[in-house]
């Protein structure tokens, strides 16, 4: 089996890799881009993206991927479907990476660009492992319509579970809102639209013991943390909705990372401890995280990028 060569590698098809795969392309780096398990990322779960620059009347999230796809094409970028299954960095300038994808292909960059974003949390209850596929979701855009005109529960408080209510509570009859204290890390605005469903019902200082029912979700064991109170909540489908951790399993033990598994990146820049392995996106930024600031640090990470192999000649 012949070992591909390249400049540029592209890991992630987000926001972040897709902007650093346009501006790669523009100078001339030749990426190849593995989109992962999840071609078009976390924005391929959402709706309508309302925040992002330049779509005055807001955009179908799917649709501005594929956009973002397109445009990387455009200038050359080869976007391929594939899991970067095993990494193998430099600690030399001028060194070569060597990645594995699909556990059989490997490939030799000069640069990686590192765009894997972030995955949801679960709560980590084995009735929770159990009825995954089989009413506990989480993503309310991608399984919603599962419950059409349904009883469903969502859990927690910030802007993703108030978004995903909100969209929950178009579809199903009944939306309970669990949240751990009492009062939601939700942004106002995303707060207002939730109170103003009348089919959304919040209850705060609430709790998942259980997720009850044997194949499929037929309801909800939940204790009040204040008065420990215990109730039964019947609902056919469970989204959970309590943040991300980032996706950076395959280079613990080389790239330096924080506590929570977020990559390290050098200052302003997008740097790693690696010279010529940049990160760009969710992967490195639990503060912001956003559709626009991705795609600014995947711009930064091309352009990084592009001045390390200049440096090298
Ligand atoms: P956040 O980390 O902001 O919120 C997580 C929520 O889940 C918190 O309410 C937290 O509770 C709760 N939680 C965490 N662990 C548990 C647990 N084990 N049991 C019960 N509840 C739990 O994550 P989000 O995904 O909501 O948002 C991530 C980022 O994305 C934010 O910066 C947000 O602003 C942004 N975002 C923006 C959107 C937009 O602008 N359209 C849409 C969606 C997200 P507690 O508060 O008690 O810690």
């Amino acid at each position: 089996m012949s070992i591909e060569k390249i400049k540029t590698l592209i890991i992630g098809s987000g926001p972040a890799g897709y902007t650093a795969a346009i501006y790669a392309s523009r100078a001339d780096l030749k990426p190849v881009l593995y989109t992962g398990l999840e071609p078009g990322g976390q924005l391929t779960t959402t709706t309508e993206v309302d925040n992002f620059p330049g779509y005055p009347d807001g955009v179908d999230g799917p649709k501005m991927m594929i956009e973002l796809q397109k445009q990387a094409e455009r200038f050359g970028t080869d976007v391929r479907i594939g899991l970067v299954t095993k990494v193998e960095l430099n600690k030399n300038i001028g060194g070569i990476h060597k990645v594995m994808v699909d556990n059989k292909k490997e490939i030799e960059a000069e640069t990686i660009i590192i765009s894997t974003g972030a995955t949801a949390k679960y709560l980590g209850l084995p009735s929770e492992e159990r009825l995954k596929g089989g009413g506990v979701s989480a993503c309310a855009v991608c399984d919603g319509f599962f419950y059409k005109g349904q009883d469903v529960a969502i859990v927690g408080g910030g802007d993703t579970a108030a978004e995903e209510a909100t969209y929950l509570s178009n579809i199903c009859s009944n939306v309970t809102m669990l949240v751990r204290k009492g009062q939601m890390r939700a942004s106002k605005a995303m707060q207002h639209r939730v109170n103003s469903r009348e089919n959304i019902k919040i209850i705060y200082h609430s709790e998942i013991e259980e997720v009850l029912g044997e194949n499929v979700v037929e309801g909800v064991r939940v204790i009040n943390n204040q008065n420990k109170k215990i109730q039964d909540i019947a609902v056919t489908g469970l989204f959970i909705a309590i943040g991300h951790k980032p996706n950076t399993e395959i280079f613990k033990g080389q790239l330096e990372m924080d506590d929570a598994g977020y990559i390290l990146t050098e200052g302003k820049t997008t740097h790693t401890n690696f010279p010529g392995v940049f990160a760009s996106g969710d992967v490195q930024d639990k503060d912001y995280r956003q559709a626009v600031t991705a795609a600014g640090t995947g711009c930064m990470a091309a352009l990084d990028a592009e001045r390390y192999l200049a440096g090298l000649e």
